[in-house]
């Protein structure tokens, strides 16, 4: 008898004094989340709507990080609430793209995905993974090839495809279309093969706006962006190429006119200088938010602490002020500083007034943006 009564004395405590489950508190929400994951210079970035049917853009690093990178996504999806991705989207066949893949999907069940088509960048990593891992993975999920102008069907929020595979979209988004000033100082800039043929899409959620394009270089800037913005203004610039300057010309960022960017760089891969000066003079511009310290920007280049949201495994005690120069790739550079333990996302929650809060989760540091007057 008295066991009985403890033993119904303890469910009523544990009911009374339980927590409220993360996914009933998420399935009540009428915000837009988006948590952009620390993958290391790779790309990682969740969309969670008021539906809470969810879009994933890239799944982190390959090879060795896999694990730890597909590891912080599945984090992120659980602080979300979220059973199952039911869009991913890999915006290209860079190993800082899709290199998580397998990982992540042996975890959580994923339902559509959305590519630009074949790699066109020959390398055994991707294209081992194209002929034997994907085909298995997509076997019994829904699996698309996007195209400039698709819209990929979800409900509370719009999502457009306005680059794919190297073509980006002919006709303006709604509240795009004008001519575009920065053009006629436009100077071109190319990398490789993959990063021109990026998934890029705009996501407007009520008057919230944001694009991510994926590593769209330069010269695909320059091709959905003039001599017309095609695009039009967005709130939230993401990704920014991890802040590398082979992309982020002018014709885009400045054009854009994000109030906040939220760069996916690395311990040693972008916010070099040339990235930091195109966004920092950015008409417009509010804040710049990054994954991480990067030692291109040294201090000279860099965004204060607070926008920043992780170190590394054995932080120096100070930043060098200069910048400096990235390393030729090539397996003869010194190894970047590792970050393998805790990773910290930046978390977005979008209002469909427009008003929007963004929070580092290193520091707790947060600020929101109200609904802007135009
Ligand atoms: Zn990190
Ligand atoms: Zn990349």
């Amino acid at each position: 008898m008295r066991l009985v009564v403890f033993i119904i004395g303890l469910v009523l405590a544990m009911t009374l004094f339980a927590p409220a489950l993360p996914l009933a508190q998420a399935q009540n929400s009428k915000t837009l989340e988006i948590y952009v994951i620390d993958v290391e210079g790779g790309n990682a970035v969740l969309f969670v709507p008021p539906s809470r049917e969810s879009l994933l853009i890239d799944t982190g690093n390959a090879g060795a990080a896999a694990a730890r990178d597909a590891g912080r996504i599945v984090d992120a999806i659980k602080d979300a609430g979220l059973q199952q991705i039911d869009h991913l989207i890999i915006t290209h066949w860079h190993g800082d793209h899709f290199g998580g893949l397998a990982e992540l999907a042996a975890k959580v069940p994923i339902k559509e995905f959305i590519d630009h088509g074949p790699n066109v960048q020959p390398g055994e990593l991707a294209d081992n993974f194209l002929k034997n891992t994907y085909p298995q993975l997509y076997a019994k999920a829904k699996h698309t090839v996007a195209k400039p102008g698709d819209k990929i069907p979800i409900a509370g929020m719009d999502v457009r495809v306005v680059a794919s595979a190297g073509e980006v979209i002919k006709t303006p988004l709604p509240g795009g279309g004008k001519p575009n000033p920065y053009c006629a100082a436009y100077k071109p800039g190319e990398n490789n093969a993959e990063d021109p043929m990026s998934v890029a899409v705009f996501v407007t959620f009520g008057k919230f706006r944001t694009v991510h394009l994926g590593d769209l270089t330069k010269n695909k800037e320059f091709e959905l962006m003039c001599p017309n913005n095609r695009l039009g203004t967005v709130d939230v610039l993401l990704g920014l190429h991890h802040g590398q300057s082979t992309s982020n010309s002018p014709v885009a960022v400045h054009a854009l006119h994000p109030r906040v960017g939220i760069m996916n760089d690395g311990t040693r891969k972008g916010g070099e200088p040339e990235t930091m000066q195109t966004v920092h003079s950015s008409p417009g511009l509010e804040d710049l938010w990054q994954l991480h310290f990067s030692l291109l920007s040294g201090q000279e280049y860099t965004q204060p602490g607070m926008f920043i949201a992780n170190t590394i495994d054995d932080p120096p005690s100070a930043l060098p002020v200069a910048p400096i120069p990235a390393p030729p790739p090539g397996p003869g550079a010194p190894p970047a500083p590792v970050h393998n333990g805790k990773a910290y996302w930046i978390k977005l929650t979008a209002q469909p007034d427009g008003t929007f809060t963004v929070t580092n989760t290193r520091n707790g540091f947060s600020k929101s943006y109200n609904k802007s007057a135009t």
